[in-house]
């Protein structure tokens, strides 16, 4: 050191040394100063001069005490002490206050022991701390609101890692639930959902909610609540003091006090402005929330508000894809899906299950005529009558389509007993439905098939009640239950068609002929041609077994042409004998579809020498409705032949009198669904009594096909009804065997 001084020129004398050292004290950055063992100062720099801002004649013997902050000064005393003690240099941070008491800095303050005048004093430089300090303080303050940061960063990965991939309710709530556990300063909260029919929230899942607090279900109202709040206005609500808070119930306020809960955020569960819920965290103190921990709070509604959006959708849409929206019921779907696991259960237990599939008569008339709300409402009460009747019999209700539905009947005890519970069914379905003012009667029928009997999937069952439905509705009978022969053919049904010009040339086609009575002589007035086929392998099959087939192919005009010709060579041969029995032949829509069966009809009149008015062609009402217009080109035609023309199966259908009153139509079948209701249902035999009149007025004759009871034959009497037809009469018989009954 003394070296180095002597290196600087004109350090060699006292006064230059301390001129020098003098400089060199003034130069430092720091203030420098020297106290004797009290503290008392005996030199300093300009520095120092400065930052206390008093004039140096003051200064010297004033305490340096006085420029440190009075919570810094024992432990720079204590500093004092050591360094005097011991000896050893030392340093410590405090705070100096400055000129006229305005500035408090921070210095870092390093001393040593020098001996003056043989006097231990201590020499130190205070050197401006503040600027690291400040820095370090910001530093402290970024560092903490990283790590703030990245907890709710975390929390909010986390709860999206474990929403992820999850539709259902349950888990979303869960996940929530464990997410907020994990979230260091929430130990109080809770999940409500929102329920749009009430209006109000119930709590879903919760942490630290104790009974009392969920007594009432933990229902919350939508006003007098934060939560109702925070939903209303879409944002996060805070109540820092809950006894203030005005905006709560006062029961939940008195609920909350009473647990020491004092402080609540409610973070509205809100998907595109549809209210979802809420999340409600409860504080013993008011919490210190800051900007980055609401956007996480609002973050962790946004995440929770899209996986409860979510899971509703797809609750939404499952439930559209399997439930039918008008009724509520489940689906053709639901069947197939759920009906594997019922069956095995079933059949594990060694019982049998039952499909009924019901199709209702009449319902598209109802559609048709009084509008599809009326149909709709109509639609709902019949499954609620249904689902009335199926309670106790654990039976389940499916709409499969428009007018048909399907009741799954397990643990079938007997045929008997699923025959008789059809008909109950049935006979249900008849009691006249109520629908704005109107009274509507319905009639309906069942096929039945039976698992494991008739098939192991619902697929193959299905089918089986379709065709018992088909022969149920072909017999007007109301039930029919699946059995083999009903469905023996059908898997070769596609290769009678090919089969039917073998069958004409061999003769396999035979017609069964059906008596028409007239009501008012009680004579035989005519018949009517109902074709048949003796099959080789399936034996005797009734029409509805290959017309459709052969309705959708060019087989028709061959069947119809050999109907007709063996028709009219029996009327021949009845006329032979003296009888002028009148012929009716019933027509296909295909027939009508060009002029086939005009020319093989002009044709076979003349081979034949029949007189055409007593031949009769029935024509099926809804055979019209294709193309009507060359249809009533046909029919005129025909009509020119002389040949008469009836409507077949009037009332099935949606045609009008007055359309009718367009063809040249001398005959009205009426649909055989309102004769045999019509004794017991009163509108039916309104239905009936009117279209005579109608008729009548119009000119033409009428005649009730599907007469099955006495009573029907004497209200048709009554009524004035022209002709009728039917099994109690008599039922479509071959021949030779009507000639017995006839005389008979
Ligand atoms: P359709 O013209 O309505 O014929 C009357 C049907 O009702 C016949 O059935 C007959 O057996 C049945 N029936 C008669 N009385 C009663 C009764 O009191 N109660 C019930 N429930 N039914 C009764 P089928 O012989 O099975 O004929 C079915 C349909 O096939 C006929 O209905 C007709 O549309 C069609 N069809 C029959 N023969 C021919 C034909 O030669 N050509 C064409 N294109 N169709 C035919
Ligand atoms: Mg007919």
């Amino acid at each position: 050191m003394a070296e180095s001084v002597s290196m600087v020129p004109g350090a060699d004398t006292p006064d230059g040394v301390e001129s020098f050292f003098r400089q060199a004290l003034e130069g430092l950055p720091g203030m420098v100063f020297i106290v004797d063992a009290k503290g008392k100062l005996l030199a300093w720099n300009h520095n120092l001069e400065q930052f206390a801002g008093i004039p140096s004649e003051s200064l010297s013997g004033a305490s340096l005490m006085e420029v440190v902050h009075p919570e810094d000064r024992l432990g720079a005393w204590k500093m004092t002490r050591n360094i005097l003690r011991s000896g050893k240099s030392d340093s410590t941070e405090v705070r100096l206050i400055g000129r006229q008491k305005r500035r408090t800095l921070e210095y870092l303050v390093q001393a040593s022991r020098v001996k003056l005048q043989d006097r231990n004093c201590i020499v130190g430089i205070a050197l401006d701390h503040s600027a690291r300090k400040m820095v370090e303080k910001e530093l402290a303050i970024v560092r903490k609101m990283l790590l703030e940061r990245n907890e709710n960063l975390r929390v909010i990965n986390q709860l999206y890692d474990r929403l992820q991939g999850y539709h259902d309710l349950g888990t979303i709530l869960q996940a929530s639930l464990e997410t907020l556990k994990g979230y260091s300063r929430i130990n109080t909260f809770g999940i409500f959902l929102y329920d749009p029919e009430t209006r109000n929230f119930s709590l879903a899942v919760n942490r630290g909610f104790d009974e009392v607090m969920t007594s009432d279900g933990g229902v919350l109202p939508s006003s007098g609540s934060l939560t109702g709040l925070a939903l209303a206005q879409g944002s996060i609500v805070l109540s820092g003091d809950i006894g203030l808070d005005h905006r709560l119930e006062p029961r939940v306020r008195q609920i909350l006090l009473a647990r020491n809960i004092n402080a609540a955020v409610v973070i509205p569960l809100i998907h595109f402005s549809k209210p979802l819920g809420s999340i409600n965290l409860l504080f013993e103190k008011t919490p210190d929330i800051g900007e980055s921990e609401l956007k996480t709070l609002l973050t962790i509604g946004h995440t929770v508000s899209t996986a409860l959006a979510n899971s509703r959708q797809l609750e939404d849409l499952q439930h559209r894809a399997y439930h039918d929206g008008l009724t509520g019921l489940p689906n053709r779907l639901v069947l197939h899906e759920q009906f594997g696991r019922m069956a095995d259960a079933m059949e594990s237990q060694g019982f049998s299950m039952a499909l009924l599939l019901l199709d209702l008569e009449h319902f598209k008339k109802v559609n048709d005529t009084l509008g599809h709300q009326i149909g709709d409402a109509l639609l709902r009460q019949i499954t609620q009558r249904l689902n009335s009747q199926l309670a106790e019999h654990h039976a389940r209700l499916f709409r499969l389509d428009g007018d048909e539905f399907l009741i799954l009947l397990p643990e079938i005890s007997s045929i008997e007993s699923t025959l008789s519970f059809a008909r109950s069914l049935l006979v249900e379905l008849k009691k006249p439905f109520e629908i704005s003012s109107l009274r509507l009667e319905l009639s309906g029928s069942i096929g039945i098939a039976l698992a494991p009997r008739d098939g192991g999937d619902s697929r193959s069952l299905l089918r089986c009640a379709d065709i018992a439905l088909s022969e149920a509705r072909r017999q007007g009978c109301g039930v029919s239950m699946y059995n083999r022969t009903l469905d023996r053919y059908t898997v070769e049904r596609q290769s009678l068609v090919a089969e039917i010009g073998d069958a004409i040339r061999g003769k396999k086609f035979c017609l069964h002929y059906q008596p028409k009575l007239d009501l008012a002589s009680q004579q035989v007035q005519g018949f009517e041609a109902l074709v048949r086929w003796q099959h080789p392998r399936f034996g005797l099959l009734l029409p509805g077994a290959f017309i459709p087939l052969m309705e959708v192919s060019e087989a028709i005009h061959r069947l119809t042409h050999e109907v007709l010709r063996q028709g009219l060579e029996e009327q021949r041969r009845w006329r032979e004998k003296g009888k002028d029995y009148q012929l009716a032949v019933n027509l296909s829509a295909r027939n009508l579809a060009d002029e086939r069966c005009l020319n093989d009809l002009t044709k076979l009149l003349h081979q034949y020498d029949v007189a055409p008015g007593l031949l009769e062609l029935e024509i099926a009402e809804n055979t019209l409705a294709s193309d009507p217009e060359e249809a009533v080109r046909l029919l005129n035609r025909i009509a020119d032949l002389g040949v008469r023309l009836a409507i077949d199966g009037f009332g099935g259908g949606h045609s009008s009198l007055t359309f009718l009153r367009r063809l040249p139509i001398n005959t009205l079948k009426m649909d055989q669904s309102f004769i045999q209701s019509m004794a017991e249902s009163k509108e039916d035999g309104l239905i009936v009594r009117s279209t005579i009149d109608l008729a009548h007025s119009l000119g033409m004759r009428v005649v009730a096909k599907g007469v099955e009871k006495a009573a029907t034959q004497n209200l048709l009497k009554e009524m004035g009804c022209d002709l009728m037809q039917g099994n109690y009469y008599c039922p479509p018989k071959a021949w030779r065997e009507l000639e017995r009954w006839l005389r008979g």
